[in-house]
């Protein structure tokens, strides 16, 4: 069986979150990186959007906020693929009231094989690698058996259309 493949353009759609705690230095990070940054779409939770907008001064996509449900939309961009990898300035020191949106973006994250920063050091490795300025071929895992699993008391058939409501 042939392996999926999501294709990632030289434009690269970048998602940057921080935590409160997190996000001046994201800041300075993004500062720092402002022309390469130019080159890819970016994509944000709501309130690091807001200041990243008005620091970088071009558009960033934003968000809900975090805590409202913005970890969550972006896990969703990443199953639908459209994020090539995810900048995340967690805060490891603080429990947050979303705490469990933000396990399940990394684990999303992971599902789907997207490349993840979770910290400034992981974060210059990734942009400074030759493949930023490349195209890409990310290569996901085999999930069709897990897809035509059978579940005990169904008949196992074809999953639905990804994102369709049965007619
Ligand atoms: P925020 O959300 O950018 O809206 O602050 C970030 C987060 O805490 O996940």
């Amino acid at each position: 069986m042939e392996p999926e493949i999501f294709a990632t353009e030289e434009k690269k759609r970048i998602a940057l979150v921080a935590h409160d705690n997190k996000k001046e230095d994201l800041l300075e990070w993004a500062r720092f990186n402002r022309g390469l940054l130019a080159e890819h779409r970016i994509c944000s939770t709501g309130t690091t959007g807001a200041l990243l907008e008005r620091e970088l001064d071009f558009p960033v996509t934003k968000l809900q906020s975090g805590p409202l449900g913005g970890d969550q939309q972006i896990g969703a961009k990443i199953a639908d693929g459209e994020i090539d990898f995810l900048i995340f300035f967690w805060d490891p020191l603080e429990p947050h009231p979303h705490d469990p949106d933000v396990k399940a973006l990394l684990r999303i994250a992971v599902v789907w094989n997207v490349p993840i920063a979770c910290n400034r050091a992981s974060a210059d490795f990734m942009v400074s690698s030759p493949l930023m300025a490349s195209s890409y071929e990310r290569h996901l895992p085999d999930y069709e058996g897990y897809r035509k699993r059978r579940v005990t008391g169904e008949q196992a058939g074809p999953a639905g259309e990804a994102g369709r409501f049965p007619g």
